[in-house]
């Protein structure tokens, strides 16, 4: 998506270790028009689907999936994470390792708010290795719904993430694609 990759060449910065901030549009300041746009274009991307559920994790990918629910027409559900080992039996849950932060967090969703039934986008901010794709699905994997596939803003093509997933069978749609990042400059792929 061009606007999206315009915006992340003119305001995104590169920071040691892989990661990109956005912090200007995506994950501190929101941009409302750019995430309206970026939702909708995942409505074409999925047009004919019957996505009746949006899930991501909190929190950085509850903007972009909050639009996106809005241009779907359907509730969006956000995983919670949780640094106890105890949870209730009211929850699905898996162990999710944090790209950006190393640690481990176990993230549930209610079983109140998914269930079979339930024709899900796994929506996110971004894709590295795919850890918080692969969590998400097996929650929805626990809850019996149907992944419909995932809908990302920004995927980094060289963490190898997506590749596998894609791989593996899931659908994964990015809407902007990372295949190189450096300190000089980004490379986006088609
Ligand atoms: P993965 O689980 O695919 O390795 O990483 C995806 C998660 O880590 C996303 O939910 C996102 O919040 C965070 N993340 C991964 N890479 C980056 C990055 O370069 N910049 C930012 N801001 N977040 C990232």
């Amino acid at each position: 998506m061009k606007e999206l990759e315009e915006r992340i060449r003119k305001d995104g910065k590169v920071k040691p270790g892989g990661v990109l901030k956005v912090d200007s549009f995506l994950n501190h300041q929101i941009d409302p028009q750019l995430l309206y746009a970026m939702a909708t274009e995942l409505k074409r991307l999925y047009a004919g689907v019957p996505i009746n559920k949006i899930l991501t994790v909190e929190a950085s990918g509850i903007a972009i999936a909050s639009m996106v629910g809005y241009v779907f027409s359907c509730p969006l559900v956000f995983a919670k994470k949780s640094k106890t080992i105890n949870i209730s039996d009211d929850v699905w849950s898996a162990d999710v390792v944090s790209f950006t932060h190393g640690g481990t967090n176990r993230v549930m969703v209610s079983k109140e708010y998914l269930g079979a039934g339930d024709c899900v986008l796994i929506v996110d901010d971004f894709l590295a290795t795919g850890a918080a794709l692969v969590g998400l699905k097996a929650i929805c994997e626990q809850a019996g719904a149907t992944v419909a596939g995932a809908g990302i803003a920004i995927e980094k093509v060289f963490q190898g993430g997506g590749n596998r997933l894609r791989a593996e069978g899931m659908r994964v749609e990015s809407l902007a694609k990372i295949r190189s990042m450096t300190d000089n400059g980004l490379e986006f792929e088609n």
